[in-house]
């Protein structure tokens, strides 16, 4: 199978960590997220324990929770001896009443408004990652408002190309995220920062694109960032103590896509820094990195139930859904690539559909082109795979539609995390 977590059981029926679709479906209904909690808690160790091999103590995974946002994630999270990245107050706000510690809390955005700065200040939150000239101005005046120096980490633009999808792409010149190293750019933010006495620079960060699969990436990003903070030293006689190297790595949403050895990866990186930062003369910096998606994203399953089927000879077929664009809108963005699931999983003809949901917009596909059984009816369930990232954070109530809940699975158990959106939640806000 595609993840581990995904199996068949004895009588055939599909499970999602070691529990029947089918009975959670009756059990919760549909359009329904499954979250395995238990996968969510592996991959923070793999990350924590390879920092620890890597980098001994001098370093600290964030999980960049816009992947998927609610409170049970940050409690876990919390448990895991992760930190977190935010990008608004309403995900600090979450964190925060999960329990989650506020020094553990990194605050990211390229367009924080003077009330966001002022929220995160005021929570008390770690650290921002400061994006731009604008936002280093309006935060030394927040920060010496309320009589505090706050931590900050600067966003550098390295210039480089992470072979991944435009949509994705981050760290290339001309992006709208950070300052360029190019031009001296990044070098004037830095010395604008340092002027500031209200922030304590701790160090860089960058962050190149998502769906990172070559191997080189990162070890380029490193050589761009190591050289630059060689010069912030010539020239400003400044030593970056943290480097934050962004999250990204790519995971697999479907069978021929490639593994990542992400521990063997972060054993190569940390060789490669060490290596460049003694070249360079430059102290080991404390390490950072923020991975989203490959924390979450094999985490999660959706389970619909089919309300239609179309055969139309001459034109395509359609197993029109429960869901759709609303609570997975990644094909939409990104003509993004799931595997698809028939929960009888039997072994009759097959025939080819479009998966579309159920919204008013002939763009509602979830995933076009899938193999799925000839006779297929109304009241199927079909899984998508690999649905922990992105998308629960994505959804909308376009069309009126509530958004599905999220249930917990943890040791053979499960529990509501969200719960349904209800017809009256949808009317909630309404004056
Ligand atoms: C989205 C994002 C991440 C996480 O990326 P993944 O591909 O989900 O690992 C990390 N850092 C920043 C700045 C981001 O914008």
């Amino acid at each position: 199978m595609l993840s581990e977590n995904i199996e068949r059981n004895e009588v055939g029926e599909l499970c999602f960590a070691g529990q029947s679709i089918r009975r959670l479906a009756e059990q919760y209904g549909t359009p329904l997220y499954l979250m395995d909690a238990d996968r969510i808690r592996a991959n923070c160790r793999m990350y924590r324990n390879a920092f620890r091999e890597s980098f001994g103590e001098k370093a600290l995974p964030l999980y960049a929770s816009k992947a998927a946002s609610f409170r049970q994630i940050y409690r876990i999270m919390a448990e895991e001896g992760m930190g977190v990245d935010t990008v608004s107050p309403g995900e600090i706000h979450t964190a925060l009443r999960a329990g989650f510690p506020a020094e553990k809390i990194w605050f990211h955005g390229d367009g924080k408004t003077d009330e966001d700065i002022r929220y995160a200040v005021r929570a008390g939150i770690g650290c921002f990652v400061v994006d731009n000239e604008t936002e280093l101005a309006c935060l030394q005046a927040e920060a010496k408002a309320q009589g505090i120096r706050q931590k900050v980490l600067l966003r550098i633009t390295p210039g480089i190309d992470p072979h991944t999808y435009e949509a994705v792409n981050t760290g290339m010149v001309d992006v709208k995220f950070g300052v360029p190293i190019a031009e001296e750019q990044a070098l004037h933010f830095v010395e604008k920062a340092l002027s500031m006495d209200a922030l304590e620079v701790a160090g860089l960060h960058c962050h190149v694109g998502s769906m990172v699969f070559d191997e080189m990436v990162f070890e380029d990003t490193v050589d761009h960032m190591v050289s630059f903070m060689k010069e912030l030293r010539d020239t400003l006689g400044y030593e970056t103590k943290e480097l934050n190297l962004g999250g990204g790595y790519g995971v697999r949403y479907l069978e021929t896509d490639k593994t990542i050895d992400i521990p063997a990866r972060i054993r190569a990186l940390a060789e490669h820094i060490r290596q460049r930062t003694e070249e360079a003369g430059l102290p080991m910096p404390f390490l950072l990195m923020e991975p989203g998606r490959s924390i979450v994203a094999d985490a999660g399953m959706t389970v619909y139930t089919v309300s239609t089927v179309k055969h139309q000879p001459g034109f395509k077929n359609y197993v029109i859904v429960d869901g759709g664009m609303t609570d997975n809108p990644r094909y939409c963005l990104y003509k993004a690539s799931y595997t698809v699931l028939h929960e009888s999983g039997h072994e009759g003809k097959k025939e080819t559909f479009d998966l579309v949901g159920r919204c008013c917009e002939s763009g509602d596909i979830l995933q076009p082109g899938i193999k799925l059984p000839a006779d297929i009816k109304r009241g199927d369930l079909i899984a998508v795979c690999i649905t922990g990232a992105y998308n629960y954070s994505m959804a909308s109530n376009y069309n009126r539609l509530g958004r599905p809940p999220v249930v917990m699975l943890e040791q053979g158990e499960s529990s509501v995390a969200v719960r349904r959106e209800t017809l009256d939640d949808l009317c909630a806000m309404d004056l």
